[in-house]
């Protein structure tokens, strides 16, 4: 064998000379996997079992210089190119079959900087691996709920959890970034350093090139916060659910309030007769003090006649794992997301009969609860533009079985359909399906064409194609030598 068949970004096939990959396998720190290595099956696999996909090859970037060098040949050979930061993303992106991968899972170096309260965090660290960091510090920067999605996808796509009503969304709080873009040369942007560049990267996804590192502004968080879980049955859910919308209208910003409806897990605090059973979970954070956070949480208990509570003080970064054992990688997963502005008692109506109709015991639906500081910045101050979002719902469809496949996605596309008539029609890139590319202008609103221009300017040949894609404003026929 002489050569590895790859796809080009057209998805034509091509063949690659070994003596390419071998010069290649050179320039990359970490090297440059092929099927016949150990070490592949492991690196292409990502969390969404669903995604099964084979690159030709996978380079394993430590620094910034391989990251470019894997830019210039993915260029040179017109290779269909894909990166991978944590390998969340239910859309599978991360892998290109026939392509090339960029693995960052290796850089997650994370330097924390207490005095200046900055943290510059590697592109494949993990939340756990920020959260640990800062909170040594007692410091933390809004992130998701989940502690081993990856900080670069997240970032990318906005990012949202349990501090964001008080610090805004993960965007909000970047203050640099370091990027390879197609044309392989290195950026360091921020509001000053090419803003539109840095605007884009806040909310654009991987588009406009491969982010090597992030700068994070810092806030005193914890360690220690008022959080937990409040137990409801079931059968109580429209009253609880309309009870929370009607505190969420004066609650504070400090105070996060998440809907989970799914069939109850063991916990340790419920008593064993409810494992197993249909209930509605009110999860929370409250992010200043310890007793004001009791007070504000208290009358969440009074939603209705709870099963069981677990409420007090809380590390932070412990809470950040909470739901890690009910989103265990290597799950087949569907999801489907609205946006509400408001949570009516049509959208609960909707929202209490997907729960009802649930095909699966893994399945379930996460509603957010947003709003707070990150609805109080302009929805053109960065890329990501639904800041009118007070709640994002979340069907997440999961399950074991291939057999269960069509059961499972009809089901969350039901439901996403009911709730649609109650939502804003914008969505969340970060949660959209490989099969949503059609969600992607309304996601980004008015922001949209401004987003399609930068794409000429930084990415005309749209190189960083594996994403929920903004196409160029207009495509040059491409110039390369291969
Ligand atoms: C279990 C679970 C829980 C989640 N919880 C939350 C939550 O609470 N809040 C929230 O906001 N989101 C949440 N998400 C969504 C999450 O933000 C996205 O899945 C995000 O894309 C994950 O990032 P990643 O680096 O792990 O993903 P990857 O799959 O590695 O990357 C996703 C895409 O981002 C791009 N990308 C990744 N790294 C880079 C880089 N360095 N440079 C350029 N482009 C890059 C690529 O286009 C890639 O295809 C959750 C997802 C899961 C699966």
């Amino acid at each position: 064998m002489h050569a590895l068949p790859y796809l080009t970004l057209d998805r034509d096939v091509r063949q690659l000379p070994l003596s390419a990959v071998a010069t290649f396998n050179t320039q990359i720190s970490g090297g440059v996997l092929t099927a016949a290595d150990a070490a592949y099956d492991a690196a292409r696999k990502v969390w969404n079992a669903t995604i099964d996909r084979r690159p030709t090859l996978i380079a394993r970037c430590l620094v910034t210089s391989d990251v470019q060098a894997a830019v210039r040949f993915a260029a040179e050979h017109r290779m269909l190119l894909s990166v991978r930061g944590g390998g969340h993303h239910i859309a599978g992106n991360a892998v290109a079959e026939g392509g090339l991968m960029i693995d960052l899972s290796g850089m997650r170096t994370i330097d924390v900087d207490p005095a200046r309260r900055i943290a510059r965090v590697g592109a494949g660290a993990l939340l756990a691996d920020v959260d640990r960091a800062t909170q040594a510090h007692g410091l933390a920067v809004p992130l998701g709920i989940n502690s081993t999605t990856g900080v670069a996808g997240l970032t990318l796509g906005g990012g949202f959890g349990w501090l964001t009503r008080s610090y805004g969304m993960t965007v909000d709080n970047l203050a640099a970034a370091r990027i390879v873009t197609a044309d392989a040369v290195v950026h360091e942007v921020s509001a000053t350093s090419e803003p539109d560049l840095f605007w884009a990267l806040r909310g654009g996804g991987g588009n406009f090139g491969v982010v090597t590192s992030f700068e994070f502004r810092l806030h005193p968080v914890g360690p220690e916060l008022h959080a937990g879980l409040v137990v409801f049955p079931f059968a109580q859910a429209h009253r609880v659910l309309r009870a929370w919308r009607d505190f969420n209208a004066t609650s504070p910003d400090e105070l996060s309030v998440w809907s989970v409806l799914r069939k109850a897990p063991p916990l340790p605090f419920l008593p064993a007769a409810a494992h197993g059973t249909d209930v509605v979970i009110f999860a929370l954070v409250h992010s200043g003090s310890l007793e004001a956070g009791e007070r504000a949480a208290a009358p969440v208990l009074d939603f209705g006649e709870p099963i069981a509570s677990a409420l007090g003080p809380t590390p932070y970064a412990g809470f950040q794992g909470a739901f890690d054992p009910l989103l265990t990688p290597g799950q087949r997963n569907y999801w489907k997301s609205n946006n509400f502005s408001a949570l009516g008692d049509g959208a609960i109506d909707v929202i209490v009969t997907a729960a009802a109709e649930s095909p699966g015991p893994q399945c379930e639906i996460f509603v957010a609860q947003l709003g707070g500081a990150m609805a109080r910045v302009a929805a053109d101050a960065t890329a990501f533009v639904a800041r009118d979002a007070r709640y994002v719902m979340n069907l997440h469809g999961r399950w074991s079985e291939p057999a269960d496949d069509d059961k499972v996605r009809a089901w969350a596309r039901r439901s996403f359909r009911a709730a649609a008539a109650h939502a804003t029609g914008s969505g969340y890139v970060n949660f959209l399906t490989e099969d949503e590319g059609e969600r992607v202008a309304a996601s980004y609103g008015a922001n949209h064409a401004r987003l399609q221009a930068l794409k000429r300017r930084y990415d005309a040949h749209n190189l960083f194609r594996m994403n929920l894609n903004i196409a160029p404003a207009a495509e040059r026929a491409w110039q390369g030598s291969a």
